[in-house]
């Protein structure tokens, strides 16, 4: 199935140039766009896959992982097959690189927007989470998704790489009430050489949508000797504190995978680190992620200190109920960021 990427503009030259995402292709009869799924077919831009999902799931919530954001809900997942980045340690290349690896064939399921929305309530979810692949790729059908949830009184989430343009964001913000962003590294070399992007995009879209009020949580993946150095820990702990230091930042261990299979796991003394550098930069929620470790997967009042939420894997278990319906610390009323109702 495919429908009019209307999130882009013809140029004077003929050319169609796609306004989704910070690669900026300007395309041609026929050419498709970095993502491999958005193509130019009788002079429009179209979206090869609208209304296929190749992936979908119910996940707890703090799966994607969204740790102050409804705890403990189910949140109803899906994405497509493609994607605008190629990071070489990708968890999902199955789906996300298939259409560049398979001669841009598209694969997956029907699921209207609709059936979506239907199906998110059917299993008791409170949220949808556009996810697996890089969800600005498919924008239009994320965007009627989206709405017809808001109506439904279901929530979004997005779990994005960031390389979302400022229209974009402008025009899914209505209805995004949610985003988990990758920062993937802090170095240039890192985003061009590993990821295929660039680093700049990537923050810009943080601040300009931190700035629209969308709640923001961020995820780094640890890769040893690639982008889990002193320095560049701190740095990502320095930009995301700067900003606002109640931003949660989850910091994940690396397996290997895709074309990173010789690359070894990240040891879990390289995470605590992460989170002592974290916290010496004055983040105040931080989590590690893809490891066992309780202490640093709960969340504490950034106050007083106390436990709020008991974290073991991806489920969390209130200490207090009083949470969700305060919003606030239930010992010494701190207000607690995050969306919790
Ligand atoms: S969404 Fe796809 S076609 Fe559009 S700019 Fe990004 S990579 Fe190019």
């Amino acid at each position: 199935m495919s429908s009019p990427a209307w999130l882009s503009k013809k140029l004077d030259d003929g050319r169609i140039a796609c306004e989704a995402c910070n690669q900026h292709c300007t395309l041609t009869e026929g050419e498709y766009g970095i993502c491999g799924i958005r193509q130019v077919i009788n002079g429009e831009l179209l979206l090869l896959t609208y209304g296929i999902a190749a992936a979908v799931n119910v996940d707890p919530i703090e799966k994607k992982p969204m740790f102050h954001f409804l705890p403990k809900s189910k949140v109803f997942s899906f994405g497509t097959v493609g994607c605008n980045f190629s990071c070489q340690f990708c968890q999902n290349a199955d789906i996300s690189q298939y259409p560049k690896e398979h001669h841009h064939e598209i694969i997956g399921s029907k699921l209207s927007p609709r059936r979506a929305v239907e199906l998110a309530l059917e299993y008791e979810c409170s949220s949808i989470a556009y996810t697996y692949n890089e969800p600005v790729v498919f924008f239009e059908y994320t965007y009627d998704t989206a709405k017809l949830a808001h109506e439904a009184g279901l929530k979004n989430i997005y779990v994005t790489s960031g390389y979302e343009t400022h229209k974009a964001i402008d025009t899914i913000a209505p209805f995004l009430d949610g985003m988990n962003i990758d920062i993937k590294g802090y170095s240039q070399s890192f985003y061009k050489d590993i990821c295929g992007a660039s680093l700049k995009p990537v923050l810009d879209t943080i601040e300009y949508a931190h700035k629209k009020g969308i709640w923001i949580e961020t995820t780094t993946l640890l890769i040893p000797g690639y982008n889990d150095s002193d320095e560049e820990i701190r740095s990502i702990a320095r930009f995301q504190a700067n900003l606002d230091p109640y931003m949660p930042w989850h910091i994940s261990a690396f397996h290997p995978m895709y074309k990173m299979v010789n690359i070894p796991r990240t040891p879990p003394e390289t995470l605590r680190r992460a989170y002592e550098i974290g916290k010496e930069e004055g983040l105040k929620y931080l989590y590690v992620g893809n490891i066992d470790d309780n202490a640093r997967e709960s969340t504490y009042c950034p106050s007083c200190t106390k436990l709020l939420i008991n974290r073991h894997g991806n489920i969390g278990q209130y200490v207090t109920n009083d949470l969700v319906n305060l919003n606030s610390c239930p010992y010494c009323g701190t207000v607690i960021a995050g969306v919790w109702k």
